[in-house]
C-alpha cells in the first residue's frame, strides 16, 4: 500500500510514497514551501486508492506466480 499528501488549498497531490510517514515528511516539506509552515485547509495524508490493487487483481498475480513456478518445475 502506498501514502499521498494531498492540499486541498492548492488542489495538489504528492507522487505515491512507502509509508505514512513519508507521506507526512511531503506534506511538512510542502506546509514549509508553500505556505510558510501553515497547516492549510483541507489537507490529508491517506492511502494512495488510485495505485492500490484490488483483491481480485492480487489473486490474479498469486495465481499467474503459481503457474510460473509449476511450469518451470516441468522443465527441470
Ligand atoms: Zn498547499
Amino acid at each position: 500500500m502506498s501514502y499521498r499528501y494531498r492540499c486541498g488549498q492548492c488542489r495538489t497531490t504528492s507522487p505515491p510514497v512507502a509509508t505514512r510517514r513519508a507521506a507526512e515528511a511531503e506534506g511538512a516539506w510542502h506546509r514549509a514551501r508553500e505556505h510558510s509552515g501553515h497547516h492549510p485547509d483541507d489537507e490529508s495524508v491517506g492511502p494512495d486508492h488510485e495505485n492500490e490493487l484490488g483483491v481480485g487483481a492480487a489473486l490474479a498475480l498469486l495465481l499467474l506466480g503459481c503457474l510460473i513456478v509449476a511450469a518451470c518445475n516441468r522443465l527441470i
